[in-house]
């Protein structure tokens, strides 16, 4: 009976430690949230980082093809340069292992999506991020279409003719500030492309066609699949063909034998 309820108590100790432990953990963890939420306020950055993804990816696919052939170098007063986004730094050290697996360049500490990254990247290495200029990418955003990048709403919405005509603007100012005509031939080719890739679709009336001279080609990979594909289903067609020909000509044979076994055996 003495050993029972010694159990019984040992058991009902280690319960009790196990409930305190974590509770203290819960708490810690909590207050480690509370702290992460004070020093996102603390560091709260007033540019979005998903549209300066946008931008980015705007720039990258419908205006470095035309400026790498050109071998153009941006001026760094041009809004477009790379060191004037804000998270350009941060972008180039995520490291995408596979579909569910990012990892952090900085710290090699892994995450499940890159949303969890971003947040890692705005809690713990907020200091990299240089805010002392007005660096934000995603204030082009209405000059470069990021709407029809993140196929959000508002792309479909009506239109404003006051915020096309100030997204007019912007794309022009962006033109002539990062593609001076003065500064020789393919600065000049640059600012007609630019003209025509971004700022031609600001308009109200009419059918408007974003980035009409095209974008990087990205289809290579999927157009090799598809001869590749092709090349191998083309034998097999022709042997379907070939085999079906075969039994054709078979049953015809068949056919003309049928009336004359039939005549043999056919008693007169
Ligand atoms: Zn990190």
């Amino acid at each position: 009976m003495v050993r029972f309820t010694e159990i019984i108590t040992s058991m009902l100790l280690f319960l009790l430690l196990f409930l305190q432990e974590t509770s203290i953990q819960g708490l810690e963890e909590s207050a480690a949230r509370t702290l992460d939420q004070e020093s996102g306020e603390v560091h709260e950055v007033h540019c979005s980082r998903e549209r300066s993804r946008a931008a980015w990816n705007i720039i990258e696919e419908y205006l470095m093809p035309f400026v790498e052939r050109e071998r153009y170098q941006f001026s760094s007063k041009c809004r477009l340069h790379p060191d004037n986004d804000l998270f350009r730094d941060q972008e180039q050290h995520k490291i995408h292992v596979d579909i569910s697996e990012w990892r952090c360049g900085y710290c090699k500490k892994k995450f499940r999506a890159e949303k969890f990254l971003d947040q890692h990247f705005d809690n713990r290495h907020y200091n990299l991020l240089n805010v002392s200029h007005s660096k934000c990418l995603a204030d082009l955003c209405g000059a470069l279409h990021c709407d029809f990048m993140l196929k959000s709403k508002s792309s479909r919405s009506k239109c404003n003719p006051a915020a096309v005509a100030r997204n007019r603007h912007l794309c022009e100012s962006l033109a002539n500030s990062c593609f001076a005509i003065n500064q020789g031939p393919s600065a000049s080719r640059l600012h007609e492309l630019f003209l025509r890739q971004f700022c031609d679709a600001h308009i109200c009336s009419g059918k408007r066609k974003l980035f009409p001279k095209g974008g990087k080609k990205k289809s290579s990979i999927f157009y090799l699949s598809i001869s590749i594909l092709s090349l191998m289903l083309l034998p097999l067609f022709y042997l379907i063909v070939y085999l079906y020909q075969r039994e054709i000509r078979r049953g015809a044979q068949e056919l003309r034998r049928i009336p004359q076994a039939a005549r043999k055996t056919k008693p007169s």
